[in-house]
Order: structure tokens, then C-alpha cells, then sequence
């Protein structure tokens, strides 16, 4: 059981309210780079009494540290306003895809203190291996931050597939083959830290609602493209899991019936039209059939059907713009049904750039209804390969977030 669970457990309601109203504080402290007591009360119903209480205890903690606001209200007299120290703790996050592992380690704010990214064929191997390589990353992530391993809160693991939260047991997993052990007692095991383990998108998702374009968005989704397509969905700020904590396979939902053969094995997904291996085989079709030449002495390669697509290949345009014609199509349904006021679009396939989005674009405008396109803000993310882990550590910082008091926290 993670220490966590036996403190929230321990708690009288008395202590869980403050617990609660800890949170609140330490919560809308972060949402704002800085704020005064005063606009703290307002914004969480709290008396100041209370909010200036409560910040004390933070201060003394050294979670939060006043600092002078540039504006004042009042010419001559200073205005005093709160905000995170970032170095109050730090934390790791873990992306594993089919081809490699990222790590990184961040500080309270999500600020990327180290990061690194390993090539690993993981080919379903067994998960005794998975631990030992995210052991190794850590440990090399962590010491190039130069912390010790002590400083670190937790791990955030993120990884695709149909995670079930509440047992930590994968439905569907496409990376390696599991026994009774879950990954995240491996590793806590192997560094004596707490772990957290959550599917890819919905990690990126809750780096978005907590230090990204969603910090002050209420309702908004978040479309992940790399080997899988993936999404996260936030409501009323919260993020969206559904029943089993498996919500949100929006890859997986079928366009064209009898459509393309996609690796979870219907046919006609949405991946199967629009993921990097989606697009390397159509384009390898349609180069044995003549439709183009290739002259050169390596294998196709997403950055090489780019390259030729924007040179004005017409085959490999019009692969990319079926892609972005089957996204716009998916997108057109989530626009119907959750009216979002941002649909963001991250990962590594947004390098396919306008040779997918504006063919989407078109597609959104052709399938919805033009009241509900004119609010939405699409947005394609400016992409880092640390972003992924980044998000994955975030899991991790949630629940620092939730218990601060009870932690081991750095000075200032
Ligand atoms: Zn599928």
C-alpha cells in the first residue's frame, strides 16, 4: 500500500477537511505565478483567517515563498504575493513506447530539470526488464539533475494501453507481457519510491490542465499522435476516465467498417488511417504499385514522406491528407459531443504539420455544426521529446500536491 493511502486513511474528517482546504490553497497558488491572500480568499470561498493560516504552515514548510508583486493597488505600498518554490520537491516521469524509454526528472512547477531518452526494443519482453532499464534511466536521469535519489517523491509512469487505474492491471497492452506484478511494484521495489502508473495520453492530459494550455480552460481535449493515437478529456477540470478507467480510446474508434486491418484488431480505426505506421505502409503500397519512385539507398522514413510529400509528391500528399480528412472526421464527433472550448494536439506525428491539419481542418468544417466550431480553439503543440515524460511526472506531483504536509520537502 502507498504511504498515501495509509495517511488519507488515518484522518479524521476534521483533518480531511483541512487536508482539503490545504489542497484548495496550495492548488490555486499554482494556478497563478503569483497571488495575493487576499485574492486566495476570494477564489476559494475561504475566510482570510483561514488562507493566512493555512499559507503560514506552507511558508514554514517551504512550499511557498512570498514575493514582491510588481504592481501595487496602492502607489508607495507593497504588495505582497505568494507562489511555489519550485525546488520543494522533485519528480520523475517515465514514457515507455515500443521503441524507447524517456525519462525525466522536474521540480514542483513541471520544470524539466533532466531529461533522457533510451532506445529499447522492448518486443514483449518480460517485465522484470522494463524495471531494470526505467531503474537505470532514473538513477542516470536523477544524478544528471544532480539530487540525490532521496529528493525524489515519487515516479510517474506513463505508458499506452487500456490501463484499469484502480487495480493498475492492463486491459489491452501492447508493450510487454505481464504476469501477476504490476510494473509499478517493480520499480517501487527497486528504488524504494513511490509509483504511479497511468496511460500515456491521459499523463500528457494532466500536464496540460496543470501547467499548459488547459491551466485555465475548463473543458478541453487533448489528441495525442505517435505510434497510437491517443486522447484525454477534461471536464469541468477534472479529467475523464469513465467506468473501468479506460475512456477515451479515441484511435480505436471505427470510421470506415471493414475498413484498414489496426493492430488491436477491428478494423477500420481511426489509427489505422492516421499513426506513423498507418502512413508508412500506405505509402509503401502505393510505391510497389508505381505510383512514385524512390531512388534512395535507405528505407522510407515518416521525416523522408514529409520531406518528399512538401517537394510535391502527389501520392504522398494525398496519403497524408486521407490521414487528416479520417482525424477531421473523428474530431468533427468529439466537436458534437463535448462542445470543447480547446482540442490540443500533441506528440511526435505533429511534425506531419499542415500536410495533415489543413485537410482536418477542412474535414471539422465539412461534419460539424457551425455554432459549435466557432468557440473551439485547435491548437497543434510545438513538440519536445521530454513532453511525454514531463506529463508522466506530473502523476507523480498530483499527489505530492495532495498530501505536502506529510512529505519530506527542500528548502528554498
Ligand atoms: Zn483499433
Amino acid at each position: 500500500m502507498h504511504l498515501n493511502k495509509i495517511i488519507m486513511t488515518n484522518l479524521n474528517s476534521r483533518q480531511r477537511a483541512q487536508a482539503h482546504n490545504q489542497y484548495t490553497i496550495l492548488d490555486t497558488i499554482r494556478m497563478h505565478k503569483g497571488i495575493s491572500r487576499v485574492q486566495i480568499a476570494e477564489l476559494t470561498g475561504q475566510s482570510r483567517a483561514s488562507v493566512t493560516n493555512i499559507t503560514a504552515d506552507l511558508i514554514k514548510k517551504n512550499l511557498i515563498y512570498e514575493k514582491e508583486s510588481k504592481e501595487s493597488a496602492t502607489p508607495g505600498r507593497r504588495r505582497v504575493e505568494l507562489a511555489i518554490n519550485p525546488d520543494a520537491t522533485y519528480v520523475a516521469g517515465i514514457k515507455l513506447s515500443s521503441s524507447r524509454i524517456s525519462c525525466a526528472v522536474t521540480d514542483m512547477q513541471a520544470n524539466v530539470r533532466s531529461s533522457v531518452v533510451i532506445p529499447v526494443q522492448f518486443d514483449k519482453r518480460p517485465l522484470d526488464y522494463v524495471a531494470d532499464i526505467i531503474e537505470d534511466a532514473v538513477r542516470h536521469c536523477v544524478d544528471k539533475a544532480g539530487l540525490a535519489m532521496e529528493k525524489i517523491f515519487g515516479i510517474g509512469v506513463g505508458m499506452p494501453g487500456l490501463l484499469k487505474r484502480d487495480s493498475g492491471v492492463y486491459v489491452w497492452k501492447p508493450l510487454y507481457k505481464t504476469g501477476e506484478t504490476t510494473l509499478s511494484d517493480l520499480i517501487s521495489q527497486r528504488l524504494s519510491i513511490n509509483t504511479y502508473l497511468e496511460n500515456d495520453s491521459n499523463a500528457l492530459t494532466l500536464a496540460h490542465l496543470w501547467f499548459g494550455e488547459g491551466t485555465h480552460t475548463n473543458n478541453f481535449l487533448v489528441i495525442t499522435i505517435e505510434e497510437g493515437i491517443g486522447m484525454g478529456i477534461v471536464i469541468e477540470r477534472k479529467l475523464y476516465r469513465g467506468l473501468q478507467g479506460i475512456a477515451s480510446e479515441f484511435g480505436h474508434m471505427v470510421v470506415e467498417p471493414d475498413g484498414e486491418l489496426c493492430r488491436c484488431g477491428k478494423r477500420g480505426c481511426i489509427e489505422a488511417y492516421t499513426n506513423e505506421s498507418a502512413i508508412l505502409h500506405a505509402a509503401e503500397r502505393s510505391l510497389q504499385s508505381g505510383s512514385w519512385k524512390h531512388e534512395g539507398a535507405n528505407g522510407l522514413s515518416l521525416d523522408l514522406l514529409i520531406e518528399l510529400a512538401r517537394d510535391g509528391n502527389k501520392p504522398l500528399k494525398s496519403i497524408f491528407a486521407k490521414a487528416g480528412d479520417i482525424m477531421g472526421l473523428g474530431i468533427a464527433a468529439l466537436i458534437q459531443i463535448f462542445n470543447p472550448e480547446k482540442i490540443i494536439f500533441s506528440g511526435d506525428g505533429v511534425k506531419s504539420g499542415d500536410l495533415v491539419f489543413e485537410p482536418m481542418k477542412q474535414a471539422i468544417e465539412k461534419h460539424t455544426n457551425p455554432e459549435l466550431i466557432k468557440p473551439v480553439h485547435i491548437i497543434v503543440e510545438k513538440w519536445k521529446d521530454s513532453d511525454w515524460a514531463r506529463g508522466a511526472a506530473t502523476i507523480a506531483l498530483k499527489e505530492f500536491y495532495k498530501y505536502p504536509f506529510d512529505q519530506k520537502v527542500q528548502s528554498r
